[in-house]
This record gives structure tokens, sequence and C-alpha cells, in this order.
């Protein structure tokens, strides 16, 4: 199938079936365009129907895209890059499901991913997020640019689709009154680094478990599950540790206040489950903390 043959909305969104196998329609960069071109078409003719499909195509892809991208930035080891994608793609995807109803057979993948976001972000270490309060000053309708006034609506409905764009409102004018570090924010792109001495960020997060999974998968679209048990380590695998170390229980006391003279010691463990099986040569069985 060549893109040039699909003319309506019904042909992108049903090319846009199995990521994993036909790749082809996301790697056509000028799709963009395409479908722009088709949705201008479809408003000179006041088919606002056909202009929400053509939306559906183009968030479809979107929520694709990020997540392959986001993929590739794991395999890449740009741990927080990859984390960025895949909350725009989680925020897309949110957007999407209010207008489009996921099929029990789910030919975009789109469950999929949806689970596949929150598994990813659960490996991840951050913790704290950073969280402004903002005073909004000036807010505009995306669809009409009118003012958003609470007296005088333009009568659109944000997270209403009109004439083929989701309606948002745009914050044109506003004040920052405070930054909180909060743990379970409504965005979480603004991740807590420390700062390097010159000023300039610095990456001190440990990714192994984000990376323990990412090595062992060579597609976005290859299945995995975590779970988190504990397993028993012997008093000598831990015997070097110095008495002030954090205790390997992660109890979060020191070594020496808590399991230092046990000849077990029960530790967290986390367990991945790969539904395909890894290529490479990984040692079976493994082991990680
Ligand atoms: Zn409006
Ligand atoms: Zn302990």
């Amino acid at each position: 199938m060549t893109v040039s043959n699909l003319t309506n909305a019904e042909a992108w969104i049903d090319a846009l079936r199995y990521p994993e196998d036909d790749p082809l329609i996301l790697k056509t960069s000028d799709h963009h365009k395409i479908l722009a071109k088709l949705k201008t078409a479809a408003l000179s003719r006041y088919d606002e129907e056909e202009a929400t499909l053509i939306w559906k195509a183009e968030t479809i892809a979107e929520v694709q895209i990020k997540f392959i991208t986001a993929f590739s930035q794991l395999k890449k080891q740009n741990f927080y890059s990859a984390w960025c994608h895949l909350e725009q793609c989680e925020i897309t995807l949110n957007s999407l499901k209010k207008h489009h109803i996921i099929s029990d057979d789910d030919p975009h993948r789109l469950a999929y991913i949806d689970n596949m976001i929150a598994r990813w972000q659960s490996l991840y270490p951050y913790k704290v997020f950073f969280s402004p309060e903002i005073l909004k000053k000036k807010i505009e309708c995306s669809v009409c640019r009118a003012p958003v006034l609470p007296r005088s609506p333009c009568g659109h409905r944000k997270g209403k689709i009109y004439h083929g764009d989701l309606c948002h409102h745009i914050v044109t004018e506003m004040e920052i009154l405070s930054i909180s570090a909060v743990e379970n924010p409504v965005q979480r792109y603004s991740v807590a680094f420390l700062a390097n001495p010159d000023g300039t960020q610095k990456d001190h997060y440990n990714y192994s478990n984000v990376k323990f999974v990412s090595d062992r998968l060579s597609s976005p679209f290859h299945g995995w599950h975590s779970e988190q048990t504990t397993r028993k380590i012997a008093a000598s695998e831990v015997a070097h540790l110095p008495s002030d170390h954090p205790c390997p229980c992660l109890s979060g006391a020191e070594f020496s206040e808590c399991c230092i003279g046990r000849s077990e010691l029960v530790v967290p463990h986390l367990q991945i489950a790969f539904y395909v099986q890894p290529e490479g040569n990984f040692p079976e069985n493994e082991l990680l903390l």
C-alpha cells in the first residue's frame, strides 16, 4: 500500500493498524502534510465528521510515533528524554480516548501502549517532581482565539473537537506563584535533578532497572511485565559492606542498625517476565535488585 492511495480518514485509520508489522505509514515523514491537506479539503466541504476522523487518524499516529520514539530513546540510554516522550504519549492518548473507543481487538495497539507506559514509568527512579502553582491571567480559546472569561463564554468547550482540532485553552499571560516539590504531580516532566557547580543539570539517578529491561527488548511491541517480590541472600554476599552503609534490605537504616548479624537477608527483588525471548547473550534467570 502506498500513502497516495489513502484518500480519506477511514483509509488512514485502517492503514495505521498493527504498527509493529507495518511501520510504513509512520515512516512517511510527510504524513502530517497529507492529513492536513485532507482535513482542509473536508472542511471546505463543511464535512465536520470527516475532519474529526482525520483528527483521530493524526492522533493515533502521534501516539504510536511517541511510543516508538520513547523506545528508541530508551535503547540509546537517553532515559530522561524517553520519560518525557512517554509522558507526552500518555497525555495524547488520554485526549484520544475521550473521542475514540479502543476496540476489543485493539489493532492500533492503544491499550497495549497505555499499559506499557505505566510499566515503564514504574521502573524509573524518579520520586520527586517540581510542580508550579500558576496564576493564569489571560486565557484564549484555541478555536476562536477569544478570551476565555467566566461571564462571556465563546461557546467552545475544552476537550471537544471543532473543525478537526481539539479545543484547548491557551494561557497567554501568567504568573508563577510558587514551585513546590511533590510526589504525585499532574504532569511529570519536571523531574528534580541535581546541579553541577556550573549550574548545568546533573543526572544522578540510577537507571539500572530501566536499562535492564530496555537492553533485552528489540521492539517496543515486545511485551513484558514486572513484579515486586523479595529474595533471600546469604550474609556472605554482603559481608564486604561497611557497617555505616545503607542496609541492603532497603529499610533506610544503616547496615549496623538493621540486618548486620543475620545469616540470611531478605531483600526487595524486581522480577521481569519477557513475552519474547530476549536476543543476545543474557544469562538465564537473572536476578535484579
Ligand atoms: Zn472559542
Ligand atoms: Zn536491613
